[in-house]
């Protein structure tokens, strides 16, 4: 379906006489043979134009931002295709650049982070399917490396280290030496950016595969160090997350738990382990991250597992806290404990033998004496004291 619809842009294209290029992510994956339905087009001219062409050619929808001179076109199958548009202001001179037909993509293809994100592939017609690679960048895709583009790169742009670590990750490539050198020189500079934009890279990071490759990688760049985490937890956060990783990929049948951990787990452990989870807080912008935090440094101060024995004693303790901070704390490097493992099990498939209305009409008052009444039948059904209903009634009176 993508190769059909390249080839119905290209002949709008042809016939509107425009230059069109696909771009950035989805060329790289081309020619890795990845799947990626990002489709990105850049139109030497005017890009919003030719979205509106594309639409009297084949239908669908477009919206277009014309600010930034860009479109989003919907094509009839749904595919998206993002337009944007390159200037033009080199071809008053074309004596002075001599490929002056793919100048300004040059332009375009040079502001990009990596160069094996700096390749185009031309819709033309006439030209279907050739790649523009000014850079280098196949070579480098095939030497499995990730290289800048100029030297200020990630001055420029310091969440580029971020993204030049989740392409090792993904790719299991890594950067080329002077590119991790001007990593290491250009770090500091990623405190000045806001949580928002770090938390946006370092999502997508952790919800890569091999998310604890990352969080060790992370450390080799000296990213954490920048927030007042040291070295030497390298090995207990890189165990941690391996165990988060495992936990979730083989013994996950909870139903309270997503499908993966989290990646705001994965980046509190450093935080964890330099006993400085306050430093996580500026990074906590969500409701569920900042639920995460507040349980996770609830449960490091306090321990309530420790002495606990019983299931019973265990749900009194643990019930307020989510599964995920509970997971957390079982895959912490210190501790596999089976006995909590079962409880979050039976906690998941507590039977419900009383309900409110069987407590009201019981004579007891709503309130929080409610609460309290079935919490402790959940404990008496969890040291299996209760059984039944009307065991439970029983138990109750
Ligand atoms: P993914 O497969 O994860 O979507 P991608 O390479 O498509 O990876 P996007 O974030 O969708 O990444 O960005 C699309 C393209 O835009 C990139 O391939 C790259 O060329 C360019 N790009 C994105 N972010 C930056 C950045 N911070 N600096 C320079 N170029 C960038």
């Amino acid at each position: 379906a993508v190769f059909q619809l390249l080839k119905e842009i290209g002949t709008t294209a042809t016939n509107s006489n425009t230059s069109v290029f696909l771009i950035g992510g989805i060329v790289r994956d081309i020619i890795l043979g990845r799947p990626n339905d990002d489709i990105d087009i850049v139109v030497e001219g005017d890009g919003i134009g030719f979205s509106h062409q594309l639409v009297k050619d084949y239908g669908g929808e477009v919206k277009t931002h014309e600010d930034f001179g860009t479109a989003t076109w919907t094509h009839p199958t749904g595919l998206k295709i993002d337009i944007t548009s390159s200037r033009l202001e080199y071809y008053d001179h074309p004596a002075a650049l001599p490929d002056v037909e793919h100048s300004t993509l040059k332009e375009d293809l040079y502001r990009r982070d990596f160069t094996i994100n700096a390749m185009a592939i031309c819709l033309d017609q006439k030209k279907f399917g050739h790649l523009v690679d000014p850079f280098q960048g196949k070579t480098h895709l095939e030497e499995k490396t990730i290289k800048v583009l100029y030297n200020l790169s990630f001055i420029e742009d310091p969440t580029r280290i971020l993204r030049a670590a989740r392409f090792e990750t993904r790719f299991q490539f890594s950067m080329d030496d002077h590119t991790k050198e001007l990593a290491l020189i250009s770090i500091d500079k990623m405190k000045a950016l806001s949580a928002t934009r770090i938390n946006h890279e370092l999502e997508k990071l952790f919800t890569e595969d091999y998310p604890s490759q990352a969080l060790k990688r992370l450390f080799e760049l000296q990213f954490w160090q920048q927030f007042g985490i040291q070295g030497s937890h390298l090995t207990q956060c890189f165990t941690h997350g391996q165990r988060l990783e495992e936990f979730y990929k083989n013994k996950h049948s909870y139903k309270t738990l997503d499908q993966k951990p989290s990646w705001f787990m994965y980046f509190l452990i450093p935080f964890y382990y330099e006993n400085d989870l306050k430093g996580a807080q500026r990074f906590a912008l969500t409701k569920k991250d900042n639920k995460l935090l507040k349980e996770i440094s609830d449960l490091k101060a306090q321990d309530p597992w420790k002495h606990s024995s019983d299931m019973g004693e265990l749900h009194q303790l643990l019930k307020p806290y989510s599964a995920e901070s509970i997971v957390f704390f079982i895959t912490n490097e210190l501790r596999d404990d089976e006995r909590v493992l079962n409880y979050l099990q039976a906690r998941e498939n507590l039977p419900t033998y009383l309900t409110g209305e069987d407590l009201k009409n019981s004579g007891l008052k709503p309130g929080p004496l409610f609460s309290s009444v079935l919490l402790d039948l959940e404990i008496a059904v969890l040291n299996d004291q209760v059984q039944t209903k009307e065991q439970a009634f029983k138990w109750l009176h």
